[in-house]
């Protein structure tokens, strides 16, 4: 490992959260990017600056290894549209089998983004909580894709990308015991209380998982993972 440093992709929910404490276990430096691509709720965003500042109180060890935190706008996403993410619409799935929170090729262009931004940082490790076992069938969380998009942007930046993705074979239940090892309590806790998973953005109804809106397919798969979690 030339450059000891991580790049984590860090969206201010459950997945990216884990994703960063797992990256914060294993590298000497961690910088955080997240992407503002015209979400319909803000809060996601929101919940980014709060989970840093929980992290740096609680966990001293890591807050020295916590670097810079990037948000790169994404507007084109927006400006394609199509997506119950960026647009008012009812979350239903789409006539391609896929629900209409899908937006082609996120995952690509983040990790595209994200990649451009380490180059200039001489950082090769990026870390996403992608994850092909609860995907809602997202053809950009699979596996095959991350390791794909890892070698063209090693050839098209002539210097090797690594794409690491924690998450990949693990459920909702098992991302959440994930935390507890690395974290212990403290990172249930403030995963619970400060992450936004919710495609509604809803921060008013708290449940025993945390908040949201508790109808969206999100808060169905975050709310059925903690109950297999905390009943383990
Ligand atoms: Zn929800």
């Amino acid at each position: 490992m030339t450059n000891p440093t991580a790049l984590v992709l860090f969206s201010g929910g459950q997945d990216s959260t884990v994703c960063l404490a797992w990256a914060l276990e294993r590298f000497d430096h961690v910088e955080t990017v997240g992407f503002d691509y015209g979400q319909r709720h803000a809060s996601e965003l929101a919940a980014r600056p709060r989970l840093l500042a929980g992290l740096r109180n609680a966990f001293p060890s890591w807050a020295q290894k916590l670097g810079p935190d990037h948000l790169l706008p994404l507007d084109a996403i927006k400006a394609i549209g199509g997506s119950a993410l960026t647009e008012s619409m009812t979350i239903a799935m789409g006539k391609d089998g896929l629900p209409n929170t899908f937006v082609p090729g996120r995952n690509v262009l983040f990790l595209t983004a994200a990649a451009a931004l380490g180059y200039r940082r001489n950082i090769g490790d990026l870390v996403g909580g992608m994850c092909e076992t609860d995907f809602s069938g997202y053809p950009d969380c699979r596996d095959e894709t991350i390791q794909a998009t890892a070698k063209a942007l090693s050839l098209g930046l002539a210097r090797e990308v690594r794409i690491h993705t924690p998450l990949m074979w693990i459920d909702k239940a098992a991302t959440w015991r994930l935390g507890e090892q690395l974290g212990g309590k403290a990172l249930t806790d403030l995963v619970l209380e400060e992450s936004v998973t919710c495609y509604e953005g809803d921060r008013s109804h708290r449940h025993g998982w945390g908040y949201g809106c508790g109808q969206c397919p999100s808060c169905m798969l975050r709310a059925d993972g903690y109950a297999r979690f905390i009943a383990a």
